[in-house]
């Protein structure tokens, strides 16, 4: 069971979008409901309030929104995680699996300093492999990943477990069944 059903029903569900047989977990309307924003950003992060974090990572582009608005509650440094050939200084660079092919992600090279301790962000973990690309590539330059925090879980897809077998503790705040 969710712990938090207001926050669930602030999620829209657009069925086959992108493709038919995915179920779209629309977070435009939760970051719409000034309620639903603040209750999500403060869930996202309760376990680490009041304990040291350096950093907070966001995975482009709903990872943005949502890791600005974390880092600042937490009195920490913001950093992106994009798409190649975004960022414009020198970067570190890696390949990640999606459901169709790869893709690749960086971060500047210089973002996140050895030892620091971070927590990345995203709106959505589904078969991991975004987020197990981005907790390799702070790893590369030396990053504590602290935790991984999520708003929704697709659990039957397997990507908290994956990240969990990385060492790497996730929170997330619901759960949705398939994909
Ligand atoms: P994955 O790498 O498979 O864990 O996919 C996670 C990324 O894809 C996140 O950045 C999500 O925003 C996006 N994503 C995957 N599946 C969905 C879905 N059903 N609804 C909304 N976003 C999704």
């Amino acid at each position: 069971m969710d712990a938090m059903p207001e926050l669930k029903a602030s999620i829209r569900t657009i069925p086959d979008y992108p493709k038919p047989g995915i179920m779209f977990r629309d977070i435009t309307t939760l970051l719409g409901d000034a309620r639903a924003f603040r209750r999500a950003v403060d869930e996202l992060v309760q376990p680490w309030a009041g304990s040291k974090v350096d950093k907070v990572a966001g995975i482009e582009a709903r990872g943005f929104i949502l890791g600005g608005a974390v880092a600042h509650q937490l009195s920490a440094g913001f950093v992106p995680i994009r798409k190649k050939g975004k960022l414009p200084h020198t970067t570190v660079r890696i390949a990640y699996s999606l459901e169709y092919g790869v893709d690749e992600m960086e971060v500047h090279a210089d973002a996140i300093g050895p030892g620091e301790r971070v927590i990345l962000i995203d709106d959505l973990i589904a078969t991991g492999g975004t987020a197990e690309g981005a907790v390799k590539l702070m790893r590369q330059i030396g990053a504590d990943v602290i935790a991984a925090c999520f708003i929704v879980d697709l659990p039957e897809l397997g990507g908290a477990a994956k990240l969990r077998a990385m060492g790497v503790p996730v929170r997330t705040l619901m759960a949705f069944d398939g994909h």
